[in-house]
């Protein structure tokens, strides 16, 4: 089953001439890992945006959890997108700002209006599936290891139950146990069924955990493959 299908999408910035994504077609199946990668510029952050419903497209439709999202899409439409996809930004404990884990963690599900009592029950969820003990819930999130905020980061964004899941250079300035910590993460919440959107520089995760690979270049995609083709030498 397709999880997200986005056809012929054209972004233009504000005040700015030339398109950053120009014609991008792609369907996402539900299983799919899939890495994007690209040089600095070539449109993964567009790309990943425009299907978040952080901007929205000149041209080109995009279809996510029943809904068409084009350039007559109002703002309510987009931000119902919130509701079925996750979004992990780059550097995402820089985010951080409650006094504690569990109010950082709650922040997100309270924005979806969520009652006390899911909300309660979504922040343990959340932190089991991060691999943080309960007891870290009333510390205060800046406390912790660079690891273990980005975990909390991460815990706010899995509470709220996101069926697709976008990750922006996850693993930038973790360390290597860090960096395969959250890889075997991402890859656990893949096999349970969430469909992971990866932005990354690092080949080794493409090859290790991405079933699938596209590669961006100049607002287009110039490849749509797997590790194995990509990494083959003939
Ligand atoms: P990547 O994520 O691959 O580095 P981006 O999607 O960020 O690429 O950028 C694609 C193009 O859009 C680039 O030419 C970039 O300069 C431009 N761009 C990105 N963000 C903005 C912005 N906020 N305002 C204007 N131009 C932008
Ligand atoms: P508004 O209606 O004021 O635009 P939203 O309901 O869209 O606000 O929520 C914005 C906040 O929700 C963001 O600050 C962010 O923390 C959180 N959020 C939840 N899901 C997402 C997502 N998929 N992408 C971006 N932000 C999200």
């Amino acid at each position: 089953k397709s999880a997200v299908t986005v056809t012929n999408l054209h972004y233009t910035y504000p005040n700015t001439t030339t398109e950053a994504l120009a014609g991008v077609s792609l369907t996402i199946q539900e299983q799919d890992f899939v890495a994007i990668v690209g040089q600095t510029g070539s449109g993964k952050s567009t790309l990943v945006s425009l299907i978040d419903g952080l901007i929205q497209p000149d041209s080109g439709q995009l279809n996510i959890a029943g809904m068409t999202i084009d350039a007559t899409a109002k703002a309510s439409q987009l931000s119902k997108i919130h509701h079925h996809v996750g979004f992990v930004f780059q550097f995402p404990e820089q985010q951080l700002f409650a006094e504690t884990v569990a109010e950082d963690i709650a922040f997100g599900p309270h924005n979806l209006g969520w009652s006390e009592e899911k909300i309660q029950v979504a922040i343990d969820r959340a932190l089991m599936m991060v691999g943080l003990p309960l007891e870290l819930k009333s510390r205060s999130p800046f406390a912790l290891s660079g690891g273990q905020m980005r975990r909390v980061a991460i815990a706010g964004v899995l509470a709220m139950k996101p069926s697709i899941l976008i990750l922006d250079e996850p693993t930038a300035g973790l360390d290597t146990q860090a960096t395969n910590e959250l890889l075997t993460l991402i890859k656990k919440l893949n096999d349970n069924g969430t469909t992971i959107i990866m932005v990354t520089h690092q080949m080794e995760q493409v090859a290790s955990y991405a079933n699938r690979v596209i590669a961006m270049n100049k607002g287009t995609i110039i490849a749509d493959t797997t590790p194995q083709q990509l990494f083959s030498h003939p």
